[in-house]
This record gives C-alpha cells, structure tokens and sequence, in this order.
C-alpha cells in the first residue's frame, strides 16, 4: 500500500506510490539493508573525509550531488564513483522549492537534466535518482522529473546532521531508528560536516554489529 504524506512542506514517502509518481522512501524492508544517502557534495573537505571512512569499512553509500558542486570538483566525482559508489541528482544550484514556485515543475527538470548530462560525461554511468532540496518537491516536480527516467528518492529517517550533534548523539539516534529497509539522510556537503564524518564509523559498526548489510540505493531498490 502506498502511504505519501506531505508534512510541513516535507514529502515522507514509505513506499512507491501511484498518486505523486515515482516515490521511494524506504527500501522492501525484507532484508537487513541500509544505503546511506549522502547530499550536497561534492564539498573539497568533506567528502574525501567520507570516502576514506567507508572505504575503512568496505562499505558503499549513494551521493546525491548538486551540478554546481559537481562542476568545481570533477575530479571528487570521478573517485566517488570509481571507489564503487553511486552517484545521484540532487538538482544543479539547489533551489527552495517550497519557497521558489518559479522553479517547480519543468524549470527544475531542466537543471536536473544539466546535472545529469555532467555526472554522465564524468562517470559514464547515468543518474537513477533524484532527491529535491529540502525533500520539498509536490507532485509537479515528481512528475517531471519521473519523465526523465528518474526516480524520486527521500529518506526514512536522518539523525538530522546538518544541526551538528555531537557524534554520540547521532549514533544513538541512529540505532534506535534503524530498520531494515532504511534510506539514512546524511550530508557530505552544504557546510561544516565535521561531526557527520565522526559519527559515521559509529553508525557503520552499530549497523554491522545488528547483521545490517550496506548497499547503494540501486542494490536497495532492484
Ligand atoms: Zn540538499
């Protein structure tokens, strides 16, 4: 059964949904699956920080990435991808939408192509997923952007990062959240990740010690 509730403007999505298009939120919760969905990156301090942490664990992540960041460091993207993990759209200039209506519907399916069109000249390899700034897309932009061939991914929970927790905290909020199945919103980019990159061996461990495998959004949702 499809259940989308749009909430303040948040659009919580737990499983595909015919109404708003192309919706996932949660993986078939089946097996013990987590993807770790970083946003905002490429970010020239952070996301190597990111890479060196899961490659420590052998672990991959999916990497929603703006083009304008995209576009500054190429070279980031390339190595993303080449450690094996997957690369997403997170839109080119990272627009409000809920407060930018101009940029709903097709203008934001225009900057999702642009963004797109880079990552698949750098990586060879086109972009499945699209995650709206904010998690603010409405049932214009879904559907624009599901007829480009893309899906539209939110996330099942985060341990809100971007207010910067201590590290403890966000493992703590982790653990007790996790649930096979889950799309975690973490942040490699927009601003001082520091406590991100130290939380996550923590939440990597807690994940592995319950039996979770991690795996990109493209193994979560086959
Ligand atoms: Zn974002």
């Amino acid at each position: 059964m499809a259940l989308v509730l749009l909430v303040n403007g948040m659009l919580l999505a737990q499983t595909q949904s015919n109404l708003f298009g192309r919706v996932v939120g949660l993986g078939n919760g089946k097996e013990k699956l987590i993807a770790l969905t970083f946003d905002d990156g490429p970010s020239k301090t952070f996301t190597p920080q990111v890479l060196t942490v899961l490659r420590k664990y052998n672990v991959h992540a999916t990497f929603f990435m703006c083009g304008e960041q995209i576009s500054y460091y190429p070279e980031l993207v390339k190595q993303v991808s080449v450690d094996g993990n997957e690369i997403a759209n997170h839109s080119w200039s990272h627009p409000n939408l809920y407060k930018n209506k101009a940029m709903r519907g097709a203008p934001m399916a225009s900057e999702v192509q642009k963004t797109n069109k880079l990552i698949e000249k750098l990586v060879m390899i086109k972009p499945a997923y699209f995650r709206a700034p904010y998690n603010y897309a409405g049932k214009e932009t879904i559907k624009a952007v599901n007829d480009l061939g893309l899906v539209y991914v939110g996330w099942t929970f985060s341990v809100l990062d971007w207010e910067k927790p201590a590290p403890g905290t966000m493992i703590n909020m982790f653990t007790k959240k996790l649930m096979p199945g889950t799309i975690l919103l973490l942040h490699d980019g927009g601003g001082n990740r520091t406590n991100t990159v130290a939380a996550l061996p923590g939440i990597i461990e807690s994940a592995q010690k319950r039996g979770y495998k991690f795996v990109t959004l493209g193994e979560l949702l086959k």
